[in-house]
């Protein structure tokens, strides 16, 4: 997100004092967590720990997905959405973005791999287990399956994570205990826009 900000409130030339005078304002962004490297493309390229905003983009340049989830959902604020699925007493909750241009798959996020519980807390006995199979998500007003969407991320910053793991993960990785993940879409059809697609607190 950018922000034009004038530095004077009442310029005497309007047009011309205010072109001067705007500034550019940009919002640094954290890093982009390891797995979404290739498929996200931040909104702004300046680094802090502020949360991540970004667009899902192949590497071919193709920005349409057929987005594939476990195929269980629930209505939460009057809309229905993916949730964690229960399958066989067992929870999962993952997110691929299958490029519609070539084809290429895109892990967005598997709870028992990526953001805090996934890195930090990580259960090798059920991440070892296989993936349930995943169904493609059909736009609630049309049908359509191919979207597009955009990505947040959010975490608790670098010296956070260094205290939090004692030292025993490589600190560089802090991105990647993220403690939320959001997944806003846009059905390339017909426009519609859920409010929420996921949203996922992953600590
Ligand atoms: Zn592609
Ligand atoms: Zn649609």
């Amino acid at each position: 997100m950018k922000v034009f900000r004038a530095s004077a409130p009442f310029p005497r030339e309007p047009a011309a004092e205010l072109f001067r005078s705007l500034t550019l304002v940009t919002h640094a962004m954290m890093p982009i967590p390891t797995h979404l490297k290739d498929c996200v493309v931040p909104d702004d390229a300046a680094v802090d720990e502020s949360p991540l905003a970004g667009t899902v983009r192949c590497p071919c340049g193709g920005e349409r997905f057929d987005l594939l989830f476990p195929g269980q959902t629930h209505e939460w604020d009057k809309e229905v959405i993916p949730c964690t699925a229960e399958i066989e007493g067992r929870f999962f909750f993952l997110i691929r973005a299958l490029c519609k241009k070539c084809g290429k798959s895109h892990l967005l996020l598997d709870i028992d791999f990526h953001g805090w519980n996934g890195l930090v807390c990580h259960n090798e006995e059920q991440s070892a287990h296989p993936r349930p199979p995943l169904v493609a998500w059909k736009c609630v007003n049309c049908g359509g399956s191919a979207h597009t969407a955009r990505i947040e991320v959010a975490g608790e910053g670098k010296e956070d994570f260094i205290s939090e793991t004692d030292g025993e993960i490589d600190e560089d990785r802090w991105p990647d205990g993220f403690g939320w993940l959001t997944i806003n879409i846009k059905c390339a059809g017909c426009g519609h826009t859920p409010k929420t697609w996921v949203s996922c607190e992953t600590m």
